[in-house]
C-alpha cells in the first residue's frame, strides 16, 4: 500500500479555541453590522478571513527572533535580511517597511503620478488603493480564463499578453511600469507561468518599461511552476524563485503570506535610481532605511522564513491542504475556482445562491451564512471588495463574486478542513431558500469592505 500524504512538521505549541452557539453567532454577527471584519477574534471557531501574518512560526523562526539586533542604524539583523533576499531573488537594493502596503506606498510614491495607468493582472485591493488613490489606472490584464471559474487551466493567474501589448500601444507614455502579482490572489490565488512572466518581460522590453512583482506569494507560485509547468520538476524551488526574479526589475512584499511571519514587508530592486528615489519615502512614511518599521526580531523571523519556504516540503504541505479542503468541496458539489490555488478555496457565490440578486451582494450574504452555520469566518472577494468606480460612482459588478475560504499556514489540521466542508454543505443544501441578501447602510470612499455596515434585507 501506498504511504499517504502528511505534513513536513510536527505541533509544539497549541492555543485554545472556542465554538459557540447559533444565538450568540447571530448577535455577534449582528452587532458587526454583518461585516466579518468587525468580529472579534474569541467569536470566531475556525479563522479564515485571512492567511496574511496568521501564520504559525517555527521553532527556528522564534530562535532567530532572539538574535534580533534593535539597532537603530546598520542593525545586523537588517544585512542578514537583506542578505537573505539577495540570494534568493539576484535583488541588490533593500528597503523594510512594516507591511506589503507599506512596501506599495512607499515605491508608488516613487513611481506613480496622476493620470498614469498601471497594468497589470488583477491588482491586490491595496495595490488598487494606491494606484486610485494617487489618481491614477489600475488596468486589468489578466486572462479572460480567469472568469469562468469551472474551467480547468494550469495558470488562471496569467497577464494576457494581446491585453497588455494593447494597453502598451495605446498609453506607452503614461504607464511607468507593469505589475505582476503572484500568485494572481484575486483571480483565486491562481499561479502565474514562468512562460507568461517571460512573455510580459518581452512586452515590457519591446516599449522600454520595467516591471514589477507584487510577490507576496511569489514561493507558492514557484511550487505551481515546479509541478505543472513543463521543463520544472527536477529544478529546486530555489532555483525557480530566482529565474522568476530575473524577470522583473523590482518588488513589493507582504511578508505575512509567503515569509510566514505575522507583521512585515519590503520593496527589493535591481535599479539603484528606483532606490535612490524611494528610499527618501521610507524615511518618512516607515522608519530609518535599515529598519522601516520592523524590530531587529522581525526581520530576523522573516529572513529565517523566507528561507524555509523556498524549500519543497513546505510548500508541499501547504499546498496540499489546500487540495484537500478542495477535495472535500468536490464530494458535496460546491463550485469554487478550479482548480484550487495556492493559499484558499474561493468559492462561486453567484453559483450556490442564485437566488440572491448581485445588487444584494451574494459572496458577502454566503460569508454571512457560513459564520452563521458553525462560527467560520471567510471573507467576500466580490462585488464589495470591487468597490465602486472611482469615476461613475457605480458598484462593480464586472468581476467575480466570491467567498474566499483562506488558510493560514501550519494553523490549522485536516479535521479543521472537515469541519468547513461539512459546515458550507449544509450552508449550500439550503442555498433555494436563501432568497435575499444585504444592504449597504455606510461605506468608506476606497477600500469599503474593511469598514462597511450592511443590514440583512
Ligand atoms: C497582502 C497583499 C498585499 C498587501 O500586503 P499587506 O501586508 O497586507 O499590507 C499586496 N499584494 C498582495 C498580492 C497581497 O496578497
Amino acid at each position: 500500500m501506498e504511504i499517504p500524504f502528511a505534513e513536513s512538521w510536527k505541533i509544539k505549541m497549541v492555543e485554545p479555541i472556542r465554538k459557540s452557539t447559533r444565538e450568540e453567532r447571530e448577535q455577534w454577527i449582528k452587532e458587526a453590522h454583518y461585516n466579518v471584519f468587525q468580529l472579534k477574534s474569541e467569536q470566531v471557531y475556525i479563522d479564515l478571513i485571512t492567511d496574511s501574518g496568521t501564520n504559525a512560526m517555527s521553532d527556528r523562526q522564534w530562535a532567530a527572533m532572539m538574535m534580533g539586533d534593535e539597532s537603530y542604524a546598520g542593525a545586523r539583523s537588517f544585512f542578514r535580511l537583506k542578505d537573505t533576499i539577495k540570494q534568493l531573488t539576484g535583488f541588490d537594493y533593500v528597503i523594510p517597511t512594516h507591511q506589503g502596503r507599506a512596501a506599495e506606498n512607499v515605491l508608488f510614491s516613487y513611481l506613480v503620478k496622476e493620470g498614469d495607468i498601471v497594468p497589470g493582472n488583477s491588482h491586490f485591493d491595496t495595490t488598487k488603493g494606491h494606484i486610485e488613490g494617487r489618481k491614477a489606472t489600475a488596468l486589468d490584464c489578466t486572462v479572460d480564463e480567469a472568469k469562468d471559474t469551472q474551467l480547468e487551466v494550469p495558470f488562471k493567474g496569467n497577464v494576457d499578453p494581446a491585453k497588455l501589448e494593447k494597453a502598451l500601444a495605446e498609453h506607452a507614455n503614461k504607464i511607468p511600469f507593469i505589475i505582476v502579482t503572484i500568485t494572481n490572489n484575486t483571480a483565486g490565488g491562481q499561479p502565474v507561468s514562468m512562460q507568461n512572466l517571460r512573455e510580459v518581460r518581452a512586452i515590457a522590453d519591446k516599449y522600454n518599461k520595467p516591471v514589477v512583482f507584487d510577490s507576496a506569494r511569489f514561493a507558492e507560485n514557484a511550487y505551481f511552476i515546479k509541478t505543472r509547468e513543463e521543463g520544472y520538476k527536477d529544478k529546486t524551488i530555489k532555483e525557480i524563485v530566482k529565474e522568476m526574479f530575473s524577470l522583473a526589475d523590482g518588488m513589493t512584499m507582504s511578508a505575512k503570506k509567503d515569509a510566514v511571519v505575522n507583521m512585515g514587508g519590503f520593496i527589493a530592486t535591481r535599479r539603484q535610481d528606483w532606490y535612490d528615489g524611494a528610499k527618501g519615502y521610507c524615511v518618512q512614511f516607515e522608519g530609518y532605511l535599515t529598519y522601516g518599521g520592523m524590530n531587529g526580531r522581525d526581520m530576523e523571523a522573516l529572513a529565517t522564513g523566507l528561507d524555509e519556504n523556498t524549500e519543497f516540503d513546505n510548500l508541499e504541505t501547504r499546498i496540499k491542504q489546500v487540495e484537500y479542503l478542495a477535495k472535500r468541496l468536490d464530494e458535496f458539489g460546491i463550485p469554487y475556482q478550479r482548480p484550487a490555488g495556492g493559499h484558499a478555496i474561493f468559492v462561486d457565490a453567484d453559483k450556490v445562491l442564485t437566488n440572491v440578486p448581485k445588487e444584494e451582494f451574494p459572496a458577502q450574504t454566503l460569508t454571512i451564512e457560513l459564520y452563521l452555520e458553525a462560527g467560520i469566518r471567510g471573507c467576500e472577494i466580490g462585488y464589495i471588495l470591487a468597490d465602486r468606480d472611482p469615476v461613475t460612482r457605480e458598484n462593480r459588478f464586472n468581476g467575480l463574486d466570491l467567498l474566499r475560504l483562506a488558510i493560514p499556514r501550519r494553523v490549522y489540521t485536516n479535521n479543521h478542513m472537515d469541519v468547513i466542508a461539512v459546515a458550507l454543505k449544509n450552508v449550500y443544501d439550503r442555498r433555494n431558500e436563501i432568497n435575499h441578501g444585504v444592504r449597504i447602510k455606510w461605506e468608506a470612499p476606497l477600500m469599503r469592505h474593511f469598514t462597511v455596515q450592511l443590514e440583512r434585507i
